[in-house]
Formats: C-alpha cells, sequence, structure tokens
C-alpha cells in the first residue's frame, strides 16, 4: 500500500513534505507527494464562490485503478457540500480517494495571527482523519481520537493526531471494517 498526496491547484509543496511524513509515521506506508497539480477550475461554484468538494474526489477517483493504494487530495480552496456552508475534507469511505482543505486551517482565517505550526498539525489530523475513513472507519466517540467528529478548529485542536486502540485495529486490518459509502 501506498499513499498519494495530490496537489489540488496551488499547494505549498513543503508543508506537503512535512504531512508526507507524518502521513507515512502514522500509516506505517510509503507516501509520495505527486508533482502534477490538478486544477480544480471544474468544481467552482461562482453562486457560493466555494469548490465543490464531491465532485473533486469523484475527479480523483477517476483515474485510480483500484488496488490497495490511497489518494489524498490537499487543497487550498474552501470546500462545500450543498447541505453544509462548508467542509474540512471528504472521504469515499473504504477508499481510495480523500480530500482536504486548508483553506480554515489558519488562524488569519478567523481574524487571528499566523500561527504554521497549528497550521500544520490541523492539516495532520484532518488528513488522518479523510485517510482514516479510506479504512472504512467512522467517526469515533473518543474525544481524544482522530477519528472524532470536528465541525470546528476548536475541535480540532481538542483531539490528537492518534487512532484510538479500536480504530487503529480497523487501520491495521485485525478488525473489519463498516460498508463503503461517502462520508465527511
Ligand atoms: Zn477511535
Ligand atoms: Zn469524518
Amino acid at each position: 500500500m501506498r499513499i498519494d498526496l495530490q496537489p489540488v491547484g496551488a499547494v505549498d509543496l513543503e508543508a506537503l513534505d512535512r504531512l508526507s511524513a507524518v502521513l507515512a509515521r502514522t500509516f506505517g506506508t510509503s507516501v509520495r507527494v505527486r508533482t502534477r497539480t490538478l486544477d480544480a477550475g471544474f468544481a467552482y461554484d461562482a453562486a457560493r464562490k466555494q469548490w465543490y468538494s464531491t465532485a473533486i474526489l469523484a475527479k480523483l477517483a477517476e483515474a485510480e485503478g483500484g488496488g490497495n493504494n490511497r489518494v489524498l487530495g490537499v487543497t487550498e480552496a474552501d470546500l462545500f457540500v450543498p447541505i453544509l456552508t462548508f467542509v474540512f475534507g471528504e472521504a469515499q469511505v473504504q477508499g481510495p480517494c480523500a480530500l482536504v482543505s486548508r483553506h480554515r486551517l489558519y488562524e488569519e482565517f478567523y481574524g487571528l495571527p499566523a500561527n504554521q505550526t497549528l497550521a500544520e498539525e490541523r492539516l495532520a489530523k484532518e488528513s488522518v482523519h479523510e485517510l482514516g475513513h479510506t479504512f472504512g472507519l467512522a467517526h469515533c466517540d473518543d474525544w481524544r481520537c482522530v477519528m472524532a467528529s470536528s465541525h470546528a478548529v476548536d475541535r480540532l485542536d481538542l483531539k490528537t493526531a492518534e487512532f484510538c486502540a479500536p480504530c487503529l485495529e480497523v487501520v491495521s486490518g485485525a478488525r473489519p471494517a463498516r460498508p463503503a459509502g461517502q462520508v465527511r
């Protein structure tokens, strides 16, 4: 198994390199940063001034030929799904594709001074979370677990970047996962 990081639009490659190190450690696998950027212009909604997450996810999946590899799209674009104001990310349960947005992970977005370390910690947590869904994980009731549901940055900051023991069992294949579908 391998994880590919796919830049969606212009994304800071040094941040992607740091993220790949975290993911390699967490999932115990090799992580590659793709050099070619995916243009997400097709997913732009002019009325909302946001990008349609599910459409980008479908585009990422189009290029994948099955197998056990995962693809995590990373974008600076503000993502949405029709029923919600925004999403930090989205994933296909039991894979292979997931997508995360850095847009609302920056302190500046909330009118606060920049904090690169915090923004990258949030990116790591959100990335592990969405990839966790591709392994079939649902949201976890343990608030410390990275699979805890978090729809605001304060909740993201509260949890860790790690899987709890039962979630880790699913990721490692020791325990069966839930059926396929799509989740945030
Ligand atoms: Zn858990
Ligand atoms: Zn989730």
